[in-house]
């Protein structure tokens, strides 16, 4: 399946000079959402994860049906404010200014084997504010998986500690 045919581009959202790879043309067809999450499954599963993690917003939307697929657990990570439970926080830098994340401090057992999810890498400060977080909670972090990355980017840079893949690159 070519994913990247699903994909709409759209550019200078959410600001000049970006071209935004927009995910909604590909979740709202089914055979299509299917086959992505098939082809996340064929390359996660050997992982043996316990657990799948995804980080606010469209991290839900691909790490639950990869978690029910694979009949594991999914723990969502989100930003600060939006966990009821004591939660552990990491904040990152943004090109303009700063972002946190949370998750629940008693999300996983210490040792749980986890995988990463989310739509897109970029420059990777998401991805690796969340495995920081993983790694306050004393996950053991397996793998991480996107759907797109922007390898003009070099965001893997900043994942060089952790296995990484991407079904489809710009
Ligand atoms: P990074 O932290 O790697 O720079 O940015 C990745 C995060 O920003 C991901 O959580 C992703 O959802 C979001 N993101 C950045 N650019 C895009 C884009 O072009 N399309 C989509 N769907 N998400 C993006």
């Amino acid at each position: 399946m070519d994913f990247k045919e699903h994909i709409r581009v759209i550019n200078d959202f959410p600001k000049e000079g970006i071209s935004y790879k927009d995910i909604t043309t590909l979740l709202r067809n089914g055979e299509v959402f299917r086959a992505s999450i098939d082809a996340l499954v064929e390359r996660i599963k050997p992982w043996q994860p316990e657990v799948i993690v995804g980080p606010e917003a469209r991290g839900f939307l691909l790490g639950a049906p990869l978690a029910y697929a694979l009949g594991i657990g999914f723990v969502p990570v989100r930003k600060p404010g939006k966990l009821p439970g004591k939660t552990v926080r990491e904040t990152y830098a943004l090109e303009y200014g700063f972002d946190t994340l949370a998750v629940h401090a008693d999300a996983i057992a210490p040792g749980t084997r986890v995988v990463i999810v989310d739509d897109l890498l970029a420059t990777g400060g998401t991805m690796l504010a969340t495995a920081n977080l993983m790694k306050k909670i004393g996950a053991d972090m397996l793998g991480m998986g996107f759907l797109i990355e922007l390898t003009f980017l070099n965001g893997r840079e900043k994942l060089t500690e952790y296995p990484v893949f991407s079904l489809v690159q710009y």
